[in-house]
């Protein structure tokens, strides 16, 4: 695999038979020709035990190989709306090394007419190529998909969770080997919870020698359709008591962390308030405008791939709303070498990124209104001003550069200016930026101060509109050269310039050290936090909690002896 390959080679399906698609890379079908739907009833979801199985489970996790066109999360989610557990929620966590792109899947999909209202949504969310954890959440459906987009041992490796059900359907083991090899059923062992069931079509005997050594207890069982047999195994052990606590959580902070993790939390049906002196939004979370934009690195890295995730995820969730603006942003190099790297980019980002030989067009980004977008994802949640924590509460920190870690976030402050002029319609960037603001002015900016006055800056400020004319003339013309007014915030910074996320003490999390793209960051850490305080499936890969754990600083420390 090459470090340098952030996207997932796409499947190539070879439409040419009839009954649909197969994977020429791997000379199989999808689905049974005969009746695929009801195959993966019987193979999957009556193998498994549902939905008798979820019932008084407050959390439901069921593991997948092979996503595929996506047909047995459908079917899947068909029976949880149908028969679900209604204070549970249900998680499908499943890998794929070669994604459908959306077009194909859609394609594929349109044979089950039945399921249209949620291939509808499935397809709205359908996840990039990006290598890595990406989560998809339903919350109307209490039903989240993170589909791991990598090779199935590499995959599996970097979850963290405990299933409660599996479908195997990964193209048939004489046909994808890597898929069923003992590494891969080891895995699974380690990802089950006692008692967890497993449903596949293959019967081969190295699966069924592989999972008994894995720890699974297997039987042939009578096959669907023109198969004669199939399997199914169930995890040895006694099952644990399932982890149900239902605390109530306070969130010290109301800008966009605060908020993210309100919505997530909400969305779980859990008790949530939050506390800012300052109201809401009355931190950095307030400027004028923002950028979505991603963070640009052309390494394949376990924080590269969950800040590409984060991004994705951000995009998806902001979507829908009024407070952003999907227009797209062109990021401009300012020498050669970031040409250079911006035409490599490009290449390397695939779908909606271009080079344009001046500037990478980023079709997915866009602008929004912060302190709108704020208030939209707190929705009901209340918001006081002063309070404590009350007995049993878990508290998230979410207090931006006021969180003390040990110093080691740090305040970076920073001003953008206000001015009239022509509203560009796209946003712009090159180290400093322009967008639209709601009220039909131009927003230029911003500046970087170490601490937290972020300065009067009307000369830095102009400094940026003399910037943007060195670079386009013919948009700084359009622009009066001096603002109408300022706005100035305070970053919360840390030593590698990634965020913090993660547990701090018991019952006691935070998340922060988001500097300058807290919007893009926010929501997807937020869900993680999420997920660990309700006992889910984590949505990114270990590697990546590790990069964010808020102890990794004092570790650093301790291991240079400091
Ligand atoms: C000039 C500038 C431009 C920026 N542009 C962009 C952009 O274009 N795109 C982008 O994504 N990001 C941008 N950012 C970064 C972004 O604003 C931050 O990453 C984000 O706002 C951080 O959110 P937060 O919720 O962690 O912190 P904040 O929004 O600062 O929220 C923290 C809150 O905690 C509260 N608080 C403090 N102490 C306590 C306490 N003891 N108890 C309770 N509450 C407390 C504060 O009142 C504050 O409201 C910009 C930042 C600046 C300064």
């Amino acid at each position: 695999m090459s470090a340098t390959a952030l996207l997932c080679e796409p499947a190539r399906l070879d439409w040419s038979q009839p009954g649909g698609p197969r994977a020429q890379d791997f000379g199989d079908v999808y689905f049974s020709v005969e009746d695929g739907l009801e195959e993966t009833r019987s193979v999957f979801l009556r193998a498994c035990g549902l939905p008798e199985a979820w019932q008084g489970k407050p959390v439901f996790t069921v593991g997948e190989l092979g996503f595929g066109t996506g047909l047995n999360a459908l079917a899947l989610w068909a029976l949880w709306r149908a028969q679900g557990n209604p204070s549970g929620w249900l998680h499908l966590v499943s890998v794929e090394k070669h994604p459908l792109t959306r077009q194909d899947a859609e394609r594929a999909l349109s044979a089950w007419p039945q399921l249209k209202p949620m291939t509808h949504r499935l397809l709205q969310q359908w996840p990039s190529l990006f290598k890595g954890p990406h989560r998809l959440i339903f919350p109307e459906d209490r039903f989240s998909i993170t589909i791991f987009q990598d090779e199935a041992e590499a995959a599996l490796t970097q979850m963290d969770m405990r299933a409660d059900a599996w479908f195997l359907d990964g193209f048939a083991p004489a046909c994808n080997a890597a898929m069923w090899s003992q590494s891969v059923l080891d895995q699974i062992g380690r990802l089950s919870r006692p008692g967890a069931r497993i449903g596949t079509f293959t019967v081969a005997g190295a699966v069924r020698r592989g999972l008994a050594q894995a720890g699974f207890e297997v039987s042939k069982q009578p096959g669907f359709g023109r198969k004669r047999e199939r399997l199914e195994a169930i995890y040895g052990g006694k099952g644990e008591p399932t982890v149900s606590s239902q605390a109530p959580i306070l969130i010290r902070g109301a800008g966009i962390a605060g908020a993210s993790l309100a919505r997530a939390l909400r969305v779980r049906g859990r008790e949530v308030r939050v506390i800012d002196p300052n109201g809401v939004a009355g931190g950095a979370s307030s400027a004028p405008a923002g950028l979505l934009t991603p963070r640009l690195e052309k390494a394949d890295r376990p924080h590269v791939r969950a800040t590409l995730a984060a991004f994705d995820f951000a995009r998806r969730l902001y979507e829908p709303l009024a407070e952003f603006h999907p227009t797209g942003v062109d990021r401009l190099a300012k020498d050669g070498k970031e040409a250079e790297r911006f035409s490599d980019l490009a290449g390397l980002m695939g779908e909606g990124y271009a080079w344009t030989g001046e500037m990478l067009e980023m079709a997915a980004s866009g602008w929004f209104e912060p302190a709108a977008l704020v208030t939209r994802l707190l929705g009901e949640v209340p918001v006081a001003r002063e309070g404590e924590r009350g007995d049993g509460e878990i508290l998230i920190h979410a207090t931006g550069a006021h969180f003390d870690l040990d110093g080691d976030i740090t305040p970076s402050a920073g001003r953008v200016g206000v001015f009239k002029g022509r509203v560009p319609d796209r946003p712009l960037s090159w180290g400093g930026y322009l967008a639209p603001t709601p009220q039909g002015d131009v927003l230029l900016g911003a500046t970087h101060i170490k601490g937290w006055a972020p300065g009067e800056g009307d000369a830095a400020l102009s400094a940026f509109h003399q910037d943007l004319a060195a670079r386009r003339a013919d948009l700084a013309e359009t622009i009066d050269p001096l603002p109408v007014s300022s706005w100035g915030g305070v970053r919360a910074s840390t030593p590698d310039r990634l965020p913090v996320a993660g547990l701090v003490s018991e019952d006691t999390y935070v998340l922060s050290g988001l500097g300058s793209r807290g919007f893009a960051h926010a929501p997807l850490l937020a869900e993680l936090i999420a997920s660990q305080i309700c006992h889910e499936p984590l949505p990114l890969e270990r590697g990546a909690i590790e990069v964010f754990r808020p102890q990794r600083f004092a570790e650093r420390r301790a291991r240079r002896g400091g």
